[in-house]
Order: C-alpha cells, then structure tokens, then sequence
C-alpha cells in the first residue's frame, strides 16, 4: 500500500533539470504563499542535460526571425545575466567566433550574420582573418562572425540557487529527490502523481522532463504525435598543453538543416576548455558512456515511423557522425580546421551528454518548443538548446500559459 502525502500542493514540478526549476521559482515569486512542490527522479538535480550540457549562453544568431526559440533566447539571456550577477553565479560574457574555413561556407556564414542582425544583434562583426585573430589568435579562417552576445555560465549552479531560493520563500515549498513518478492518476480536483513507494497531490501539475518529456506525456493521457530522440554528444577535455590555443568560444558554420552546431571548442566558467560536442543517435536515452544501449528505449525508437524517415534523410551523415565518435583522430581533424596546431595530446576524453530532441511522424526534427496542456498540466516537450539559455523566459510563458486556464 503506498504512503500517501496528504498535502494537496498548489503546483507539482516534475522534473529537476533547468527547466523545472525555472518554473518552480517564477511560480514561487509570483505567488509567494502558494505550495509548490518539485520531485526529481536522481538522486539530485540537473544529472541529465542541464549538468552535461557546454555551458554556453547563446545570443540567438541562428534562430528564425519571429520563432518562440528566438524571442526567448533573448529575453532568456537577459534574465538569466541579472540572475546570475544578482545571486553570485559564475559567468562571463565572452563573446564567440564562428569561423568559416572553406569558401563554401562563405554564403551560410554571410546568411547567419545577416540573420543576426536581423534578430536584433546589432553588434556582431564579420571579420577577416587578421581581425579574427584579434580575438582567437590560433584560429584559420577565411572570414568570421565576432558574437559579443555569448557568453558561459555555471548551469548546475543556477539550478542549485533557484532550489535554494524556492526553499526559502515559505515552509510549504518543497524538492524532494530519488522519487520517479510512475503513475498519473486524476481525480475531480487534483491530480495524484505515483512514485514506487508514495504519492503526491497537485492542482496544477507541469511536467519537464527533458528526455523522458514524452513518455510523460503518454502516462498523462496526451495523444502525443511526436517523439522524444536522443542525440549523444561527445566531448574532449583540453588539457594543459593545448588550453592555450583558446581563449574563448570557437565554433565552425554549422549545417543549418540540423540543430546542432558542430564541433567547437569551449571555455567552460571555471576556465577549463572543453571540446564537442557531436551528435550520434543515442541507443538509450540517458546513456552516457558510447556503448550505452537499452532495449526498451530501442525498441520505442525503431517502433516510431518517424525515426525511419529520419534515418532515410541522415543516414550517410549519421554514419560519419559514428565513425568521428570512435576516432579521436577524425574527431581532433574538425577541431584541427578551426585551430590548426591543435594535437592529440591536448584532448583526454571528457564527459558525455544526451540531447533531447522531439521527432515528428514526418521524420522532421522539430526545431522550436513544444508546449502541450491538459485541464489541469502542462508539459514542456520539446526544449533543445538554447534551452539553458532561455530557461527564465520559458518558465515566464510556461506561467503565461497556465493562466490561460483560470
Ligand atoms: C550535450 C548538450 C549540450 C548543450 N549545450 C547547451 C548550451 O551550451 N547552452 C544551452 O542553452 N543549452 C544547451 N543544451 C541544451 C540544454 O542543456 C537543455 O535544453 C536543458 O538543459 C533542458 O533542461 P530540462 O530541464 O528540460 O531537461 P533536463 O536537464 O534533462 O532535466 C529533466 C529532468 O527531469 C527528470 N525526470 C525525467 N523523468 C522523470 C520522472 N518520471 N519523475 C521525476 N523526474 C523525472 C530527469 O531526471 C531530469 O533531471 C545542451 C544540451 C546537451 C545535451
């Protein structure tokens, strides 16, 4: 028989990566006296892809004009710089290179600065090679956009402040961890969220889960068309020898058809640099070695008419992507066109991370967030990066959208 908490809170999180959090503290500074309750599968919070992610605060060069992904990018990194000065977290306004190396490049690199400043990024320069030099001096490059808007910041430390401050509002809030909800069950006035052993009552239920964002949804009753995908990324830790080479953030131009940017090299905010991340279709959703498989995770993936769509799109691509994850030689080559002198044993291997990324039926990966709603929940489905970024203004539409309901 599971042991029932008896308190019906006002608003049950499930999930506690960036996102989750986000919303359980704009939900706390709206209504300081209100319940809100956050349950978190691990044993701690941002495990998944808040804590394995590269740490970067993205300007927003890249998105569609008028996209949800754009306009909250933006305003995201706003707020996210004021949290991050106002609470003592680790950032830095860096700045990134994208560097374009081959003249084919050239017209998608002209394409991304006109989209800059198209999206409003008025000081981002393109750059000649000399000038690129400037700001990354063992950098190769026939020309590159300087990005002023970006910048890294200490993810997991924003998530453990947003817990520390919805902890401190009043004696109701709570985060309680190593529960993995299981079961949904509603009833006229709340909704009952099951763990193995307990359960909670919540009147408004939001659900963000990263990878597991559609299972979730499936568990609460949604007819959900689209998929949730696992992308590992891979990364490289630069040691000693080679941190040198990188002063902040270099990134190639990156295949606009994909949300993912390619290769780069990373200044984390504890002046480390990191390398990667690729993308290789991952064979368990939170599979964090490059072996890791789960039959149940398969299974779901091969089932889903989408993913065969998509394979028959990427297939040659996908194949190169896993050959690059299995050679640190070919992986160094797409490091070696951005900074040349660049050897083997500059990069040990580093971390891994898994990006959630929703597939529709038509094999297309879904580019913007994805927001579905019940009577009574909310989940957010799809939240690939620039995700982090945006989290503070994804938790003020989150919270946009359930007053809606009232
Ligand atoms: C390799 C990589 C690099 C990235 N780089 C960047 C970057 O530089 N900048 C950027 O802005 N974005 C980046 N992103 C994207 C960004 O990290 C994500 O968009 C963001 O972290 C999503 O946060 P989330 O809270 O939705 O998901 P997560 O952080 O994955 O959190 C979801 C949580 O839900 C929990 N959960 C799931 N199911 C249940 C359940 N049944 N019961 C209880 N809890 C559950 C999980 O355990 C997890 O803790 C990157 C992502 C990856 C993977």
């Amino acid at each position: 028989m599971k042991k029932k908490k008896d308190i019906v809170y006002d608003y049950v999180i499930v999930g506690g990566g960036i996102i989750g959090l986000s919303i359980a503290y704009k939900l706390s500074l709206k209504d300081e006296q209100s319940s809100i309750l956050v349950l978190e599968k691990e044993k701690d919070l941002a495990l998944h892809q808040t804590g394995r992610n590269s740490g970067v605060i993205h300007s927003g060069i890249y998105y569609k004009p008028n996209s949800f992904k754009l306009k909250n990018c933006i305003e995201g990194r706003r707020q996210l710089v004021d949290f991050a000065k106002v609470n003592n977290i680790s950032f830095e306004m860096c700045g990134k290179l994208i560097v374009a190396t081959k003249e084919k490049e050239l017209p998608v690199l002209n394409k991304i600065y006109e989209n800059g400043l198209r999206n409003g990024l008025s000081l981002i320069k393109l750059l000649n090679e000399k000038q690129s030099k400037f700001y990354e001096p063992k950098v190769k490059c026939l020309k590159s956009i300087f990005v002023p808007y970006a910048g890294i910041i200490n993810y997991v430390g924003v998530v453990k402040k947003m817990e520390e401050l919805l902890n401190a509002k009043n004696n109701y809030n709570k985060v309680i961890k190593s529960n993995k909800i299981i079961k949904i069950k509603d009833t006229d006035t709340y909704k009952e969220l099951y763990t193995k052993d307990l359960y909670f009552k919540g009147k408004y239920v939001i659900f963000a889960c990263g990878l597991q964002a559609d299972e979730m949804a499936i568990l609460d009753g949604i007819d959900l068309k689209s998929r949730i995908i696992g992308f590992r990324g891979d990364y490289y830790n630069v040691v000693k020898s080679g941190k040198s080479k990188v002063k902040s953030l270099i990134y190639p131009v990156p295949n606009i058809d994909l949300p993912f940017l390619g290769v780069h090299l990373t200044k984390m905010y504890d002046s480390s640099v990191e390398a990667g991340p690729n993308a290789v279709l991952s064979f368990k959703k939170e599979g964090y070695s490059k072996t890791s498989f789960s039959f149940e995770d398969t299974f779901k993936m091969v089932f889903y008419i989408g993913f065969w769509k998509l394979i028959k799109t990427y297939w040659k691509l996908g194949l190169k992507e896993y050959a690059r994850a299995f050679s640190k030689t070919a992986f160094l080559n797409s490091l070696r066109v951005l900074v040349p002198n660049l050897k083997k044993e500059d990069l040990i291997t580093g971390k891994i991370g898994v990006r959630a990324q929703a597939l529709d039926v038509n094999g297309n990966l879904i580019d913007d967030f994805l927001i579905k709603k019940t009577k009574n929940s909310l989940h957010v489905i799809n939240a690939p990066s620039p995700a982090a970024t945006a989290s503070l203004a994804i938790a003020d539409e989150v919270l946009n959208r359930i007053k809606e309901n009232e």
